[in-house]
């Protein structure tokens, strides 16, 4: 067994003997005396084998990349001039004394120090090579540190750890359900937790009182750069608190953890409502880095001839507003067209832009292709409410309200990122006052958070106005990322009534679907509320990566497959008759 890790030794040891175990990161020859660098999950040691003691030197001389050693030796400082700043371990080095080989390696498909020559594929089929780099390892044990950190937090504020299960009946978070097919019940399914929800409230209603899990979630949707088909929740549920003591408790979590973690002070997090972030920025998560705004200018475009303006200037569900970016007028013609390309992802069908040249000599300092359609007078009306001056560029979108605030919103992080115009490093805040609902594409209405929420509200007001009603929802925000959201639930069987009624969900289906729910509130259900954070994208934050998959051991393609297991895999017939599945052939 190992005395030391290979990346623990430094100058202390010198003169010690020590037992090493790991894996041959580098062989050298340098005339005569073998290098080997031996790598384990703390790091590099570099290990000294000489022609004296005949057996070890020929057997480091065998040794390949990655195979798995057992090291006896003495640690001695490096000889003058070889010390090696850039390693933690440079200043010493052990000369070995014995040696054996665990196990041999093959080639291995790519080296380590070479994984980015290699496609993401090759590493994802070879994940448990790909683990061994150290920025993985670092990663990871960066993950194992934020978990142990934030179970100390809640275990200090008294929450148990409790698990819920993970087949169950299809709860309704809005994506689609994994499903499992029951063997001993024919034609029944099982759905793998889209999250906790039901239980943690079920838990408040036994009295649990403070409630958290490191909880894995399934969500059958398509995948974007920052989803994965299961993640893990930091779910958390609490009686007898209130938003403000819910969102305080949490906030100090987030805070702490920054603060230990990264030393960084995240400071206290301003609060939002929803329609200000639509408004101002286009988004209900904005990315407060970047200091630039939306501004509304429909009022402006209702009664000019230009139709692609005045149309949604005059639409009652339509949306003309503005973004006004400091310097762009610098932006090329070609750079504008990827924009316009960018902004088509989230629907919008064009790009307008106007960039400020000369101010002082009206329309004719400006130049745009729109300008003449807006007419003078709307124009430089445009240029003072936006404060406009030389050098920048306006875009503008005119369409329905949705497609308006999110293509410029978007657009407005897309600049901001390709401009470098952040103006802080981390930019949390909290998202609150949410609508209860929002209408679906077919006219009907779906919860915006879930249908467990509490309205604001009385029932009364609720059915009455449905569209208008507020939750008692809030979201953490940081970067521009959703860390976190949740809500005060509901706790009154009748409310919980309404609000199945006002998303169209009958008594029957009701019953059929959430009849444990509705029966658990009629025996004392305290008030209660809670949240979930996104644990993976958390750790993505905080390490500073572009991908989710960076920051999980074993995780899926874009197409929800695992490349190196290759799940999901095709079944027996023998396994299919059990479940009583017969699988319909594709034409
Ligand atoms: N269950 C919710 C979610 O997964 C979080 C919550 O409301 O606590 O988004």
């Amino acid at each position: 067994m190992r005395s030391h890790y290979c990346g623990d030794l430094r100058k202390e040891h010198i003169g010690d003997d020590v037992v090493l175990n790991g894996w041959v990161h580098r062989r050298r020859d340098h005339g005569g005396v073998i290098f080997l660098d031996v790598r384990d999950r703390e790091g590099l040691t570099q290990v000294v084998f000489d022609p004296d003691r005949e057996e070890s030197f020929q057997l480091a001389d065998s040794c390949r990349n990655e195979f798995v050693v057992e090291i006896k030796g003495t640690v001695r400082a490096r000889p003058e001039g070889t010390v090696n700043a850039e390693m933690p371990t440079g200043e010493i080095e052990v000369l070995g004394k014995g040696l054996v080989i665990l196990n041999k390696a093959e080639t291995p498909p790519f080296q380590l120090d070479e994984h980015q020559q290699v496609g993401e594929d090759v590493r994802l089929r070879h994940r448990y090579i790909d683990l061994r780099r150290p920025e993985m390892q670092d990663k990871l044990r960066f993950r194992s540190k934020v978990t142990n950190a934030i179970r100390n937090y809640l275990d200090d504020n008294g929450f148990l750890d409790i698990e819920t299960p993970i087949l169950n009946r299809a709860t309704p978070e809005g994506a689609r359900d994994y499903l499992v097919p029951s063997r001993t019940h024919e034609g029944s399914f099982f759905a793998l937790p889209q999250s906790p929800q039901l239980f943690k409230q079920l838990l408040m209603v036994s009295g649990f009182d403070r409630y958290y899990q490191i909880a894995k979630c399934f969500r059958d949707e398509d995948l974007r750069a920052d989803r994965q088909p299961e993640f893990t929740q930091i779910d958390i549920e609490t009686s007898f608190m209130d938003e403000e003591a819910i969102m305080g408790m949490t906030e100090s979590m987030i805070r702490e953890l920054f603060q230990n973690m990264l030393n960084i002070d995240l400071g206290e997090f301003p609060r939002m409502p929803y329609s200000e972030a639509m408004q101002r920025y286009g988004s209900d998560k904005p990315d407060l880095r970047f200091p630039m705004e939306l501004v509304d200018v429909a009022d402006l475009m209702a009664e000019i001839e230009f139709k692609v303006f005045a149309g949604p200037a005059k639409d009652p569900k339509g949306r003309v507003a503005a973004l006004k970016v400091p310097g762009g007028a610098q932006l090329t013609r070609k750079i504008i067209d990827e924009y316009t390309k960018f902004v088509g992802i989230y629907g919008a069908k064009g790009l307008a832009w106007i960039k400020v040249n000369e101010l002082e000599k009206g329309v004719e300092g400006l130049q745009s292709p729109i300008v003449k359609f807006l007419g003078e007078d709307v124009a430089m009306q445009i240029m003072e409410r936006l404060g406009a001056q030389n050098g920048d560029i306006v875009f503008f979108g005119a369409d329905k309200e949705k497609v308006v605030s999110e293509a410029l919103g978007a657009l407005r992080i897309k600049v901001g990122e390709d401009q470098n115009m952040a103006q802080c490093e981390w930019a949390p805040l909290w998202v609150v006052d949410f609508p209860m609902f929002e209408e679906t594409d077919n006219g009907g209405m779906t919860a915006l958070h879930h249908p467990f929420t509490s309205p604001s509200c009385s029932a009364e007001e609720l059915k009455a106005n449905p569209l208008t009603a507020l939750s008692r929802a809030y979201d953490m925000v940081l970067n521009g990322c959703e860390l976190g959201g949740g809500s005060v639930r509901i706790h009154d069987q009748s409310m919980q009534k309404t609000v199945f009624e006002v998303l169209g969900i009958s008594d029957e289906e009701a019953e059929e679907k959430f009849g444990f729910l509705l029966n658990a509130l009629k025996y004392g259900a305290p008030p209660h509320g809670g949240l979930a954070f996104g644990l993976d994208r958390l750790i993505m934050l905080m390490t500073g990566t572009d991908s989710i998959r960076e920051v999980i051991a074993f995780p899926k393609t874009q197409s929800a497959s695992c490349m190196m297991t290759e799940a999901p895999g095709e079944v027996s017939a023998a396994q299919l008759r059990e479940l009583n599945i017969k699988l319909r052939k594709t034409p």
